[in-house]
C-alpha cells in the first residue's frame, strides 16, 4: 500500500465515500461481514461483489466509530472558506508526530485537495516525503490540474469515472421510491454524479422542469414583460449554479425536440415523451437548432461571469423570437 493516494474524478461519483469506506475496512476488527445493516447508504449501491471483497463489518467497535465520525485516527481536512490553509497542515503535522491512538492504519483524508494553497501544499509535501508510520493520506479532487506537480508525483493516482446511468436509476427506484421514467430523467441530467442526482431529486427538479417547460412553450416576443419577469424570477430565486442547471435542462429539452424526430428511444425527458413528440411536429428543426445555439451562447456567457439578469433577459427574448408562430400549445 503506498502512503498517499489521489482520487481524481468528477464531483459526486464517490471519491470521498470510497476514502471513508477504505479507512473503515482497513481498521475493521471483524471483516467477516455477516451483518451489513449498519453500513452507510453508499455501500448499498450494487457495484458488484469484487469491489467490496474486503469490506468492513459495520458493527465492531472500530466500524461504529467510523460510522459515527468519532474515530480519533480518521482525520478529515476540509477547506475553510474554499481554502485549505497552512495552519491546518501545521496542526495536522503536530497530530501526526504522535502515534495513532488505536487504529491499525491512521487515515488522513483531504477531500478537496485543489483547495490547498501553495504554502499549505509545500508543507504537506514535507509530510508526504517523510510519511509518519502507520498513516495513509487520501487526497481527492475533481481538479487535479490545480495541484502542485510535486504533490501529484508523490501520490498514486486512482481515477473515478461517472456512475453509469443504469446504477443511478436503480438506486433512485430502490432507495428513493421514484418511478422508472422519472429516475431516468434525473440520471440523464446528472452527468453520472450521485450527489447531483440527489440534489435534483430533493429540489423537486421535475416539477421545476415542468414549470420551466411550460414557460418556454408559451414565451412570446409580443409580450416582453412576461419574458422579462421570467428572467427576473430566475435571477432572484436561483443562484448562478442553479441557473447553469436550468440552462442545461432547457438544452436537453430542445435536444429532445430534435431527437424525437428520429428516435423516441433517445430522448432524455422520457416521462414527457408524448408531449415532446406532438410539440416537435410543429417545430422546424432549423428553429430548434437556433434555440440550442442560444442556450450554448448563454452557457458561454455565464462562464465568462456576465450579468445574470441581463443574460437571461436576452436569452429568453431570443427563445421567444425563434419560437414558431403557429406553435400548438398543449
Ligand atoms: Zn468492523
Amino acid at each position: 500500500m503506498p502512503n498517499a493516494l489521489l482520487f481524481i474524478g468528477p464531483e459526486g461519483v464517490g471519491k470521498r465515500s470510497t476514502a471513508f469506506a477504505f479507512a473503515m475496512a482497513a481498521n475493521c476488527t471483524n471483516p467477516e461481514k455477516e451483518e451489513r445493516k449498519n453500513l452507510p447508504e453508499f455501500r448499498d449501491m450494487n457495484f458488484g461483489q469484487e469491489a467490496f471483497a474486503t469490506e468492513a463489518c459495520g458493527n465492531c467497535k472500530s466500524c461504529r466509530k467510523f460510522n459515527s465520525g468519532s474515530h480519533p485516527d480518521l482525520i478529515h481536512l476540509k477547506p475553510q472558506n474554499q481554502i485549505t490553509k497552512i495552519a491546518q497542515i501545521r496542526e495536522l503535522r503536530q497530530v501526526l508526530a504522535m502515534k495513532p491512538f488505536e487504529a491499525r492504519l491512521r487515515v488522513v483524508i483531504i477531500g478537496e485537495a485543489h483547495t490547498l494553497n501553495p504554502e499549505a501544499s509545500n508543507a504537506l509535501l514535507k509530510v508526504l516525503e517523510e510519511p509518519p508510520p502507520g498513516t495513509i493520506f487520501i487526497l481527492a479532487t475533481a481538479h487535479a490540474y490545480d495541484l502542485l506537480p510535486t504533490i501529484l508525483s508523490r501520490c498514486q493516482l486512482i481515477r473515478f469515472s461517472p456512475i453509469p446511468a443504469k446504477l443511478l436509476v436503480e438506486a433512485l427506484i430502490r432507495d428513493h421510491e421514484m418511478v422508472q421514467k422519472e429516475a431516468e430523467v434525473l440520471a440523464a441530467m446528472s452527468g453520472g454524479s450521485f450527489s447531483k442526482v440527489l440534489t435534483l431529486k430533493n429540489g423537486d427538479w421535475l416539477l421545476f422542469r415542468n414549470w420551466i417547460v411550460e414557460e418556454i412553450k408559451t414565451l412570446n416576443a409580443d409580450s416582453a414583460s412576461v419574458v422579462l419577469a421570467l428572467a427576473e424570477n430566475l435571477t432572484k430565486s436561483k443562484g448562478k449554479d442553479l441557473v447553469e442547471n436550468v440552462l442545461e435542462m432547457i438544452k436537453t429539452w430542445f435536444r429532445d425536440l430534435v431527437m424525437v424526430k428520429y428516435s423516441t428511444e433517445k430522448i432524455i425527458n422520457k416521462d414527457l415523451a408524448e408531449n415532446i413528440a406532438i410539440l416537435s411536429e410543429g417545430y422546424p428543426i432549423k428553429l430548434l437548432m437556433k434555440q440550442i445555439a442560444a442556450v450554448e451562447n448563454a452557457q458561454k456567457q455565464i462562464n465568462a461571469n456576465a450579468n445574470l439578469r441581463l443574460l437571461l433577459e436576452n436569452f429568453f427574448l431570443t427563445l421567444a423570437e425563434n419560437r414558431p408562430k403557429q406553435l400548438q400549445v398543449l
